[in-house]
């Protein structure tokens, strides 16, 4: 057996015990309850999860009675969508002991609203491609939050669309027809406010970001040291081996700390199971939450 080490949680670790610090629940663009995707963290033999939605700790805290009643370790995350020169990067946010600060949680509620504004913009626009639906049918998709899964979702149900891939390429996407820009914070802002709140702030999936071009990423990196970045995630389900390999890289030439998840979307991302990724490509190692600890 490997041998365990000891660390922030007070509890003991074997080197293969595995995490999985990105995943939504129904609260946001997931289709998993907050139960079900406890249950599914246990069944995946993890040992610790963030539940990461956007724009809301609402299946967080759903969340929380149900993996004490467990020997799950879970972690308070969120997932924010940002602008850096016009580019849309999302940036994850980890609170590992202390509670967000109320200041935090009423900008929270601004970008939701933001969220609800983009919202009815996108019924207009795609009214305007013929694709008719009202704000509501979509709402009932989902809980507290609306996103563009669910719109894809009332596509498809409505034959606009055959699949929400399909709804995303021709429609959705930031570069399809019907796309709407949200105001969204900037990114440098963004990764100030969480640092403030008490957050670990975090790039999520770089591979996403100027088409994984290693090198404009590598000049965002650099240039968002300085306002409190403080990990970047190189584990994802979209990142090949060589990215993973790379981001790592990354992260140790700059001192950064590193993430991982699988992104788990439930049934909106039939592909990617929690913990194990696309077609099994993560193994996040539990050492990654004892550096992302010591990192703070
Ligand atoms: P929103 O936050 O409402 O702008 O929606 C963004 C979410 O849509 C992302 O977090 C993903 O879950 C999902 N998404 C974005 N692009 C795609 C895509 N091409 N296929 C499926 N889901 C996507
Ligand atoms: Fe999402
Ligand atoms: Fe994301
Ligand atoms: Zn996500």
């Amino acid at each position: 057996m490997l041998s365990p080490s000891s660390c922030w949680d007070g509890q003991n670790h074997e080197v293969d015990d595995l995490i999985d610090l990105h995943s939504h629940t129904y609260y946001s663009d997931g289709t998993s309850s907050p139960e079900e995707l406890i249950n599914n963290a246990l069944s995946a033999q993890l040992e610790a999860l963030s539940i990461t939605d956007h724009d809301t700790f609402e299946g967080y805290e759903a969340a929380v009675p149900i993996a004490n009643r467990t020997g799950l370790r879970l972690i308070r995350g969120i997932e924010l969508s940002t602008r850096y020169n016009g580019a849309s990067i999302h940036l994850l946010g980890y609170f590992m002991g202390e509670e967000p600060s109320e200041e935090f949680l009423s900008w929270l509620g601004q970008m939701q609203q933001t969220r609800r504004d983009r919202n009815q913009k996108l019924i207009d626009k795609l009214r305007q491609y013929g694709v008719e639906m009202t704000l509501e049918e979509v709402e009932r998709k989902g809980r507290s939050l609306t996103g563009r899964p669910h719109f894809a979702r009332v596509m498809v149900e409505k034959g606009y669309v055959p699949d929400m891939e399909t709804a995303f390429r021709e429609y959705l996407d930031e570069s399809a027809r019907a796309y709407v820009e949200r105001q969204d914070p900037q990114l440098s802002q963004s990764i100030a406010r969480l640092r403030q709140a008490g957050g670990i702030p975090s790039l999520a999936h770089p591979v996403r970001i100027f088409r994984n071009d290693y090198d404009k990423v590598d000049a965002l990196i650099r240039e968002m040291i300085p306002h409190g970045l403080t990990a970047i995630e190189a584990y994802h389900s979209d990142h090949k081996p060589a990215d993973v390999r790379h981001y790592l890289e990354v992260a140790n030439r700059y001192g950064l700390a590193v993430t991982g998840g699988s992104d788990f979307h439930g049934a909106n991302k039939p592909r990617i199971q929690l913990g194990s990724g696309h077609a099994g490509n993560l193994a996040i190692p539990y050492q990654v939450l004892d550096d992302l600890m010591a990192a703070v």
